[in-house]
């Protein structure tokens, strides 16, 4: 049963979360400019700043010129302290798991990947995934005692509607009451059971073509837009909906899936269940098995893409041809949307103008006239470490956290 000191500590978290969310948006903050931005009381957030920086979780700083004050010394900026509050992003893929680790500061310090064998059952990744957070953080001299959250990126729909776990508060460092409630599809479950005994920290979960979207929008080539639509192109194709700045997620944890835009309702039966997807259609092993049929066998995705930057015509041509019903499909969610910019991402995007030329004609050609201006079909710029990244993204753009406890019972 809680008590009215258990509603207090809640309540004091609820303010710390907003305090630590502004910081993390504009770096260093004057005690007024936090009263301000936080709608807290002046008394209330003395309190609350003082409380953060006896944990070490922020410092104070003198103040800059930027902040006048008519007379007197400038006001101390509070900022949080980089050598705490450490965001973890998980990438896990169909074959690798990616890791990536940002400070206080939001400055990406670590990057590392190991394999998964592709018959890994769920708990040999996540034996992998922890032990890769171990070695990095070993490497590079990082304390995971100062370790804040976890993001997750996954394949599939993530979609909160499925079982979740929430990690019991007996195993959250220091007994704090901020606890999890991520929304893991079922596969998932051992990963998120064993990070949460291992780090016992917040975690938070989405589909990892939606977190690279997001990580362009953060930090790539979408960071000045608001608008954006995101393709993953490899051997499955994936997507995410940046909208007046926010990730899309949907309300069925399907946001942004355009590689399951059927092309033909007639045609091969996908995995979704549906037919004639965009995927099945040129995703990765479609593409390879129509090199093949056009007398070039080759082993893999790799192979293809090397294969097409030394312009081997019959691979160029099957390239370009799924380049262009790709353009069909993202020409469709660009007059839904009406975005700044299209980014293209995956291996397939390194192939430049064959791969872009294709999709830009057919984005022109099929979106509503809407002169002057016209839409910029660009590739990715964050390379392979985007859904790490994003997944770090996904703690900074996150709503302050509501405590399990006070959130509805889900079953
Ligand atoms: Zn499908």
């Amino acid at each position: 049963m809680s008590t009215p000191t258990d509603a207090l500590q809640r309540l004091r978290r609820v303010h710390e979360d907003a305090v630590l969310a502004a910081l993390r948006a504009a770096g260093g903050l004057s005690r007024a400019q936090l009263t301000e931005r936080t709608g807290l009381s002046r008394t209330t957030m003395f309190a609350i700043v003082s409380g953060l920086l006896d944990r070490g979780v922020v410092i104070e700083t003198e103040g800059s010129a930027a902040e006048p004050r008519g007379r007197g010394r400038p006001a101390a900026l509070v900022s949080l302290n980089p050598d705490a509050g450490l965001l973890l992003g998980l990438d896990l893929g169909r074959s690798r798991v990616r890791l990536a680790v940002a400070n206080a500061a939001h400055q990406v310090v670590a990057t590392a990947s190991a394999d998964l064998p592709g018959d890994a059952a769920p708990e040999e990744e996540a034996e992998t995934a922890v032990r890769l957070v171990h070695e990095s953080a070993a490497g590079r001299g990082l304390s995971l005692g100062a370790l804040e959250a976890i993001g997750l990126g996954l394949v599939g729909v993530v979609d909160e509607h499925l079982p979740h776990v929430t990690v019991p508060s007996e195993l959250l460092a220091g007994g704090g009451s901020a606890t999890v409630a991520p929304i893991v599809p079922a596969r998932y479950l051992p990963l998120a059971r064993r990070l949460g005994e291992e780090f016992g920290v917040r975690l938070a979960v989405d589909n990892n073509a939606r977190l690279a979207a997001l990580a362009e929008a953060t930090w790539g080539v979408g960071r000045s837009v608001r608008d954006m639509v995101y393709v993953r192109w490899s051997v499955g194709v994936g997507g995410g909906l940046i909208a007046g700045g926010r990730l899309l997620r949907g309300a069925h944890g399907a946001g942004g899936e355009l590689g399951h835009v059927s092309l033909d309702p007639g045609g091969p039966p996908c995995h979704c269940g549906s037919r004639g997807c965009l995927e099945g259609r040129i995703g990765g092993r479609r593409l390879l098995e129509e090199c093949a049929e056009r007398g070039v066998p080759l082993p893999a995705l790799d192979a293809l893409v090397a294969a097409a930057q030394d312009r081997v015509p019959a691979v160029c041509e099957v390239v370009a041809a799924a380049a262009a019903d790709l353009g069909r499909v993202l020409a469709g969610t660009v007059n839904q949307l009406d975005p700044a910019l299209v980014v293209v991402g995956g291996e397939l995007a390194g192939l430049g103008s064959l791969v872009l030329d294709p999709i830009r004609a057919a984005v022109a050609g099929q979106a509503l006239p809407r002169s002057p201006r016209e839409i910029a079909v660009v590739p990715a710029d964050l390379g392979v470490n985007a859904s790490a990244m994003g997944a770090i993204a996904l703690l900074l753009h996150e709503e302050p956290s509501i405590p399990a406890h006070l959130r509805p019972d889900v079953p």
